[in-house]
């Protein structure tokens, strides 16, 4: 479930069969999305000639804070703010049949990465995405972190990295995602000095896409606030390594596209500033994209909870 759509697919071992998109752009709430989303999944069903039955279960990637033993949501942030008060659970029985599993959306996508992308090989990755916000998750020892109140890993993008910063949606001030988070761009480039003179100051919209394209073509402010987002990434990435004792570091969201701007970078500050006893953890871009989400269901709805959480 994203900001503005959500992604909605039917996943069969390391593939997805079928998959549709759902628009989420300017609903007031989940509970009036419920109906629209059965109907795509049930769509899906009929498309590959399965019953809802034939399914293991079904799988909500969220994103906010969610009790992944129950399939309650604890915790939103401007977005689904009905969402605590739904039933998910009882929802997927009435009209699928199956059980439901709910986990954080960026729990879910390094779930999928460590399944069938870019962190297969290792038991100790971190994720973090970077979009509209910075999401985060961490396994240890091939068990994904949550923690007692289910907010471990998860918030990493909420980690400070400049304590006289701007204030986050979440409370926090100089959080990663307030000071280079997608949300925030638009604010932190109008401030920036001699932004009026910038290309960016009629990119429209302001997202991350128009910020490396201005960088690229040379704009020195574009140049100077890429910089400035690269280091509060790095700085993020080094918060998460000596947190979490990762081997890989796995970065996704869609500002990869511009991947080779931004693996070096970042390898290169934590090869510079990570304090690690072993060698340095690998930084590596997510192969999978909006589907790591969705494969991160079947890790998910195989797991034994109690035996694969920390
Ligand atoms: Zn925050």
């Amino acid at each position: 479930m994203g900001g503005t759509h959500i992604g909605c697919g039917l996943v069969e071992n390391h593939r997805l069969l079928a998959s549709a998109e759902v628009s989420s752009e300017g609903a007031q709430s989940l509970h009036s999305l419920l109906a629209t989303i059965a109907q795509a999944l049930h769509s899906l069903l009929s498309q590959t000639g399965l019953q809802s039955t034939d399914c293991a279960g079904l799988a909500i990637g969220f994103p906010g804070i969610v009790d992944a033993h129950t399939g309650r949501i604890l915790s939103t942030l401007k977005k689904y703010e009905d969402a605590p008060h739904l039933d998910l659970p009882g929802w997927s029985m009435e009209e699928f049949g199956i059980p439901l599993r709910v986990e954080n959306d960026a729990r879910m996508a390094l779930l999928g990465e460590h399944y069938a992308g870019s962190a297969k090989d290792s038991d100790d990755v971190v994720m973090m995405t970077l979009g509209t916000g910075i999401g985060s998750a961490a396994m240890i020892r091939g068990r994904l972190l949550r923690g007692v109140h289910f907010q471990a890993g998860c918030l990493g993008g909420h980690f400070p990295v400049d304590f006289r910063g701007r204030l986050c949606s979440c409370g926090n001030i100089g959080c990663a995602e307030a000071e280079a988070g997608g949300w925030a761009l638009p604010s932190v480039a109008r401030e920036w000095l001699g932004f009026s003179r910038s290309a960016l100051a009629s990119s429209e919209p302001l997202n991350f896409k128009a910020l490396f394209a201005q960088a690229e073509k040379g704009d020195p402010v574009a140049i100077q606030i890429r910089r400035h987002c690269l280091d509060v990434w790095a700085a993020n990435a080094v918060a998460l390594v000596h947190a979490y004792d990762p081997e890989v570091v796995v970065i996704g969201g869609g500002v990869m596209k511009s991947s080779q701007a931004i693996l070096p970078a970042i390898q290169e500050h934590l090869n510079q500033h990570a304090w690690t006893a072993w060698g340095k953890p690998q930084v590596r871009a997510a192969m999978l994209g909006n589907q790591a989400a969705l494969l991160g269901s079947i890790p998910l709805l195989l797991e034994d909870m109690n035996d694969a959480t920390i």
